[in-house]
């Protein structure tokens, strides 16, 4: 196919293909654009998938939150679909437990599912984009940060392909999100997805 390059794979066969990794992409600039679509990605999909809302404080962390209501869900942070309970009061996440009586997980959690409610309520998370100006992160508007990134892939991508575009997927990506992702990149025309633990 013209424009496409032949890889050979083994003596005597070869295919053609879309290569993995664009060529001209150098090794420092591919680094610095994975992290910034993961982080645009956690930034856009938690900021926007969250909203701000009241939860009165509880004193005593033995006790329910007044008037609060347990709703039995599952985490979303891998296709294990481990059992979570969940503690909401006046329609807010408030607080987690184990489930139990879940038939997969009986109880447990890997670290990412005993953590799942810091992404609605930890006071360490994003809830805007993130540039470093000068070495020194700092907070953006949406509209600038939709404007400088859309025209930075665009640019990219008129020099290089479609294909120099590398989506990179985290740990505290939820399966939702990651289809999203996986999404984005095929209407981009990038094959190249994958998971920071792989990198
Ligand atoms: S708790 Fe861990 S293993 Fe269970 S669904 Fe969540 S991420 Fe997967």
């Amino acid at each position: 196919m013209a424009g496409k390059k032949k890889i050979s794979i083994r003596k005597g066969a070869s295919f053609s293909s879309r290569i993995t990794l664009n060529p001209k992409l150098a090794r420092r600039s591919f680094l610095k654009l994975s992290a910034a679509t993961a982080a645009l990605t956690g930034v856009s999909m938690t900021g926007r998938m969250t909203g701000t809302a009241r939860a009165a404080k509880v004193k005593d962390p033995g006790k329910a939150y007044p008037g609060s209501k347990t709703v039995k869900t599952i985490c979303s942070y891998c296709a294990v679909g481990c059992g979570i309970k969940a503690e909401v009061q006046n329609g807010v996440w408030v607080r987690q437990e184990v489930a139990q009586d879940h038939p997969v997980s009986r109880g447990g959690h890997c670290c990412k599912g005993a953590s799942a409610i810091d992404m609605v309520t930890s006071e360490k998370r994003l809830t805007s984009p993130m540039k470093r100006v000068n070495g020194k992160w700092t907070k953006i508007g949406w509209d600038q940060a939709m404007g400088e990134i859309s025209a930075k892939l665009t640019s990219i991508r008129d020099t290089d392909g479609p294909d120099a575009l590398h989506l990179n997927g985290s740990a505290k990506v939820s399966t939702e999100m990651a289809y999203l992702q996986r999404k984005f990149a095929a209407f981009w025309g990038s094959n190249n997805v994958d998971h920071q633990a792989r990198i």
